[in-house]
């Protein structure tokens, strides 16, 4: 039984469309993969559709922007909430209003750096995506070839603190814990230490995270080295939280990120899916449930 439970599509940053993501994970052997683009449920439909026609089962999920008390962004995963609850709804376009609104800034930081770059090239690589991001800037930049690839877009012009970086909207960590307990769904929270100083969400902010109802922690992630992973597994222990693995892919978007690179146990993704039952029940909601194939 092989779990991917954090996969992108061209909803967002990945480059492959949801039903061509749900092929490719039936070509790597999966059996449970999780959709998880960032701020929209927008890819869904067609990769429930896709899912059941090729027999695997499909988590309808999100990778949502918020930022910790600290000012850090946190990339929070959410589970099978229902993606109509008001306060999620009103979050997400808020979101979503931030990513298209700094995309112009972006554009002319990178014309200031001498780069003959217009929003034009950024909505033509961006396509149909409801969730524009610094990949789609980066992808632009490797058309105009200014850049190899994405990797070298960010350390030269996207990553925080190079010239191009444009901060944008995301809500409180605390905050969105509570609003996909409410909408029916579990929150886990993605790459935990990935790029960030371990002190950022240390076991005690992870704690009073568990106390605002966080299911689990992405224990293995390709951002944690093997010491990294250790001790999440051992913080997840402590506190309850179900420990989850999976890839992060976003198709040929972010190399060494092959579906299934990191996988969730089954036992830890059957706690999951109890925690997710019963944060359905209580919300009262009309939360999604896995699809899954014939
Ligand atoms: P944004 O959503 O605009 O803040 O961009 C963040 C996304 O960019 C992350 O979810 C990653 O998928 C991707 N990303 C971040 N750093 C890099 C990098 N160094 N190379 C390629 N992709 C990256
Ligand atoms: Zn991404
Ligand atoms: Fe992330
Ligand atoms: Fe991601």
């Amino acid at each position: 039984m092989r779990i991917d439970l954090h996969t992108h599509s061209r909803a967002s940053d990945g480059t492959q469309s949801p039903a061509d993501l749900v092929g490719a994970a039936v070509s790597a052997g999966i059996d449970v993969l999780a959709l998880t683009d960032h701020d929209t449920a927008d890819g869904w439909d067609e990769a429930a559709e896709a899912a059941v026609a090729a027999g695997i089962t499909l988590v309808r999920g999100m990778e949502i922007s918020t930022r910790h008390a600290g000012g850090r962004g946190v990339h929070l995963l959410a589970y099978l909430p229902d993606p109509t609850y008001p306060p999620l709804l009103a979050e997400l376009t808020r979101v979503l209003g931030g990513r298209d609104a700094r995309v112009p800034e972006m554009v002319q930081r990178l014309r200031e750096c001498g780069i003959d770059i217009d929003i034009a090239d950024v909505r033509r690589v961006a396509g149909a995506a409801t969730a524009t991001g610094r990949p789609h800037v980066a992808d632009a930049l490797v058309g105009l070839g200014a850049v190899r690839d994405r990797e070298e877009a960010f350390a030269r012009y996207l990553a925080a603190g190079r010239p191009a970086y444009v901060d944008r909207y995301a809500t409180s960590l605390a905050e969105m814990v509570g609003i996909v307990s409410a909408a029916g769904g579990v929150a886990v929270v993605a790459h935990p230490w990935g790029r960030h100083e371990r002190t950022t969400l240390d076991e005690s902010a992870l704690g009073e995270l568990a106390d605002l109802g966080l299911a689990g922690i992405e224990v293995d992630h390709q951002d944690h080295g093997p010491a990294e992973r250790r001790a999440l597994r051992a913080i997840a222990r402590n506190l309850g939280l179900v420990a989850t693995g999976s890839s992060d892919h976003h198709g040929a978007g972010k190399a060494g990120h092959d579906l299934g690179c990191n996988t969730t146990d089954p036992d830890e993704f059957a706690r999951l899916m109890e925690l997710a039952a019963a944060s359905a029940e209580r919300s009262g909601r009309a939360a999604p449930e896995l699809v899954t194939g014939a």
